[in-house]
């Protein structure tokens, strides 16, 4: 699995892209994979839903 659109990290002037560290799957909610992402600037941390493409 890919995801090509990391957020950005609100922390800084500049646009930081946050990198994906972890995924978690939600078993009640099989069709969203929750992303881990940490900043590599400032190390914030920030969880996001990633939905998958097969979603039903
Ligand atoms: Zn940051």
């Amino acid at each position: 699995m890919t995801y090509e659109e990391a957020p950005a990290c609100d922390r800084h002037e500049t646009k930081v892209l946050m990198q994906l560290r972890t995924m978690h799957s939600d078993s009640s909610r099989p069709e969203v994979v929750v992303g881990l992402f940490e900043c590599p600037e400032c190390g914030h941390e920030r969880r996001l839903p990633i939905r998958t493409s097969d979603a039903a």
